[in-house]
């Protein structure tokens, strides 16, 4: 038997230059952060098809930033994220080093 386990939701994303972003909603079923030296969102993409399903809002799939103090395992276990530019212009505003 297996257990649904909730994913941190991403409250807000304010990149609209991404396929997958609506008015300031991130519609990806789920998203990936993470690179060697931020926690870029590795979902970003530019586009001129339209990504993702209006009815939902995107969750955080995994997460490589094993040194945020809310990333276990390399799971994100933030109460929700936000993304935004920072290092790049799709990244995850609510990292937080050790
Ligand atoms: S809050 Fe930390 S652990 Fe969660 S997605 Fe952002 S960088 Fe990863």
């Amino acid at each position: 038997m297996t257990t649904a386990i909730e994913m941190p939701r991403v409250q807000e994303c304010v990149v609209a230059a991404c396929a997958y972003n609506n008015a300031g909603d991130c519609h990806a079923y789920a998203i990936t952060i993470g690179s060697m030296d931020h926690a870029h969102c590795h979902t970003f993409v530019e586009s001129p098809v339209r990504g993702g399903m209006e009815s939902l809002i995107a969750q955080v799939g995994a997460c490589q930033r094993s040194d945020c103090q809310h990333n276990e395992q390399l799971e994100c276990h933030a109460p929700s994220i936000r993304v935004g530019p920072d290092n790049d212009l799709a990244d995850c505003m609510t990292y937080v080093g050790r």
